[in-house]
């Protein structure tokens, strides 16, 4: 059944009970905060914000890096009533006031190094009342000193069926970012429907790699771990050395991260250096991942199985997970079973739309409560994704196998139509990695010189001296002729998003 409690009750809920456990670690100093802190400090900036004037509905702009403060200026925020949109911590002056302006943000909390990008921003952007820091800057109020607040905490009556608590923008990897607004039902649901099947353990030292302000990261990373009593270990960014330093540090129990983290497990030499055989499980989403690197990874070391998850902004984000205790056993590249409490569909891509069956690939619909309310003031965009009998129609390519393990293939907009017939360009990307002279590669659809649409590779190459020729036949010798890569550029980097996502339409733009 839904759950009907603002965000920061379901999550810190039994966070006082939780007492002197640690809650939150920073990784890089060791400075800890106990569940009884978290619980007292987020209690105390919530009526500090209050007595500012931040009131009930006001969009707050969170922009900070991972850091262990950051859970408590979220939950305060919305304790005090506020909307909280998150903000990429490396996001321009111009892209964060694009942000405030869209959301009608009034105020914004960040941290002192990123302070000169939110005060240009708010500049640009207008309507902003006050920006407060998270540390300390001069002229600047801290949640440091709203800590010190007498005042009762905020007498705010929160509706969790229609007050959004959240407000985070899509990854902008098919487009520019959307608003998408999530419910406090939406998320606190869809937490306890993942919750069974990837249940935190109390004991358990979870790693926060992935960035909170996404909201793989801050589910993943925040909300559920620390409602389950767990300890999260927080790292501001993603560089492989002090990652595999921390998991062998703090004996980390569970990662939750992107493929491209699987793909250094999978392949760097530094793993082999660190002992991380305090690791049960590998959680990948966000991208597809391929089978054989999975089981690259879960094959090196000892490094124990890596299972999936599915989801998107616009579903708080999880319908289908790979239980924890279903690793071993799940076929090979699934992204797991649909949750309890959703419904899914899987339509044809083309004409009129009915119920495909087992093994047919489609588009992936779904229905329940996680479903977001919309796109903020973009009705035409939440039209023409969620229909009117409640359908979110994802763009994501997918199939069902008969004992319900789904398969995603790829985005609706991302394959490539090659003479008639669709290439998914990730099969491709999964099958270019399995050859050891390259490093990395993306593949997207460009124009031959007839305007055909091909597949197009772009490789980044881990030995000098690999030619274009020699990764068209070795793509050519294994797959279909219609899937042959018929270009490849070489390039120094594959462009990413912040949660590993590949880039495809900044590869087109280029070409
Ligand atoms: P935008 O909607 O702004 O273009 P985005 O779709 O990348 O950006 P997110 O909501 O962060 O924004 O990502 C959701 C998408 O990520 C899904 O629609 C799907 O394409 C992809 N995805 C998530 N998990 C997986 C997975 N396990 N395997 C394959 N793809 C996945
Ligand atoms: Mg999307």
């Amino acid at each position: 059944p839904p759950v009907e409690l603002p965000i920061h009750e379901a999550v810190l809920g039994r966070a006082a009970e939780y007492g002197e456990r640690p809650a939150l670690i920073d990784g890089t100093d060791g400075t800890t905060l106990t569940y009884a802190q978290l619980d007292r400090f987020h209690r105390r900036v919530a009526a500090g914000l209050a007595a500012l004037g931040v009131r009930k509905g006001d969009v707050l702009a969170l922009h900070s890096p991972n850091t262990i403060a950051f859970p408590t200026a979220f939950y305060a925020a919305t304790r005090a009533g506020a909307t909280v949109t998150t903000v990429h911590p490396l996001a321009t002056a111009e892209e964060f006031a694009g942000q405030l302006r869209d959301a009608g943000a009034r105020w914004i909390v960040t941290v002192s190094p990123l302070l000169d990008t939110a005060r240009r921003a708010a500049e640009l952007a207008g309507g902003v009342r006050e920006i407060l820091v998270c540390d300390r800057a001069p002229g600047h109020r801290s949640l440091l000193d709203l800590l010190a607040c007498q005042d009762p905490e905020p007498d705010v009556t929160l509706d969790p069926v229609t007050d959004v608590a959240v407000l985070p923008y899509s990854s902008g990897t098919t487009g520019l970012p959307k608003g998408v607004m999530l419910t406090h039902r939406q998320i606190a649901t869809n937490l306890a429907q993942l919750e069974p099947s990837v249940r935190v353990e109390p004991g358990e030292r979870i790693l926060a790699v992935l960035p909170f302000f996404h909201i793989y990261g801050l589910t993943a990373l925040m909300n559920a771990p620390l409602r389950s009593g767990a300890t999260v270990v927080v790292l501001p960014r993603f560089d492989l050395g002090s990652f595999l330093a921390a998991i062998e540090n703090h004996r980390i129990t569970g990662l939750y991260v992107a493929p491209p983290i699987v793909l250094a497990l999978a392949k760097h030499p530094a793993v082999a250096d660190h002992d991380l055989s305090s690791l049960r499980y590998i959680l990948s989403a966000a991208a597809p991942l391929d089978a054989t690197l999975a089981a690259a990874c879960a094959h090196r070391l000892g490094l124990p199985p890596v299972g999936q998850a599915y989801g998107m902004t616009e579903l708080s984000p999880g319908t289908h997970v790979v239980p924890l205790d279903a690793m071993e056993h799940a076929p090979p590249g699934t992204v797991g079973k649909l949750i309890a409490g959703t419904e899914m569909r899987v339509v044809p891509l083309e004409g009129p739309a009915r119920d495909l069956g087992v093994d047919e690939t489609g588009e992936i619909l779904i229905r329940g409560p996680q479903v977001m309310k919309g796109y903020l003031g973009r009705p035409d965009a939440t039209a023409a994704i969620l229909d009117a009998d409640g359908w979110l129609h994802t763009g994501d390519v997918g199939r069902v196998d008969a004992d319900g393990w789904l398969f995603v293939v790829d985005r609706v907009k991302e394959l490539i139509k090659y003479k008639g017939y669709q290439v998914a360009p990730a099969e491709l990307e999964a099958l270019l990695l399995t050859h050891p002279g390259i490093a990395d590669a993306a593949v997207v659809g460009t124009l031959d010189d007839r305007g055909d649409e091909i597949p197009h590779a772009h490789v980044v190459r881990a030995a000098t001296g690999l030619s274009e020729g020699e990764i068209m036949t070795y793509v050519a010798e294994r797959v279909a002729p219609y899937k042959r890569v018929r270009a490849v550029t070489f390039v120094d980097t594959v462009p990413r998003a912040a949660t590993g996502k590949i880039l495809r339409r900044v590869l087109r733009d280029r070409a």
